[in-house]
């Protein structure tokens, strides 16, 4: 018995053409905003505002083992001109309020807003003077992470229910009714 008889017969298959083949046939259709919004909710560009612990975790959410790259937000900038997601991690107070609102307008249109942790939220225990109470004082907020900190998970958690809400179409009436704050905008005596 000859060696050839053993060769197994590889068969070899044209992916390519078959792939030509199946469009010859196949349509995919969809609708503009649909497809409009599948681009956006995959390719946040987040500018991470971090002023305490929070940021911190939040540096994390970037790193190998949670890996925000995984859900097409990973291209952090620093400037809010190349920015579309502003994330809040971190206590602000009254003075940083005029400098987050000055960001927030810089941003890219169409742009969101998460608040991480208790701080942001509502000021945490930092129940003082010169703390902001929430952020949403003064821009408006889509998600709201809890957690002091929240864990990597419950931020990546907020940012798949950012994604659904683009996806979804969602109504942002916090969003469409937003002005800069009245205190912001007269002079100070
Ligand atoms: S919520 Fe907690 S962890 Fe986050 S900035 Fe405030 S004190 Fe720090």
């Amino acid at each position: 018995m000859s060696s050839s008889q053993f060769t197994p017969e590889i068969k070899t298959v044209d992916l390519e053409a078959q792939a030509q083949e199946f469009l010859k046939t196949a349509a995919f259709t969809t609708r503009l905003d649909d497809i409009i919004a599948w681009g956006r909710k995959n390719s946040l560009w987040p500018l991470p505002y971090g002023t305490a612990c929070c940021g911190i975790e939040l540096m994390s959410v970037m790193g190998p083992k949670y890996d925000l790259a995984r859900f097409g937000a990973e291209v952090v900038r620093f400037s809010p001109r190349q920015s579309d997601l502003l994330i809040v991690a971190g206590t602000i107070t009254e003075k940083m309020a005029p400098v987050l609102v000055h960001i927030y307008q810089q941003m890219l249109d169409p742009k969101y807003v998460i608040s991480m942790g208790a701080c942001a939220s509502s000021g945490g225990f930092y129940r003082a003077y010169h703390v902001l109470q929430g952020i949403d004082k003064v821009v408006p907020v889509d998600v709201y992470i809890p957690g002091c900190p929240p864990s990597p998970e419950a931020v990546l958690d907020g940012v798949m229910l950012l994604q659904k809400m683009i996806e979804n179409h969602d109504p942002r009436p916090w969003k469409d009714s937003w002005k800069v704050p009245q205190f912001l905008t007269q002079p100070q005596s």
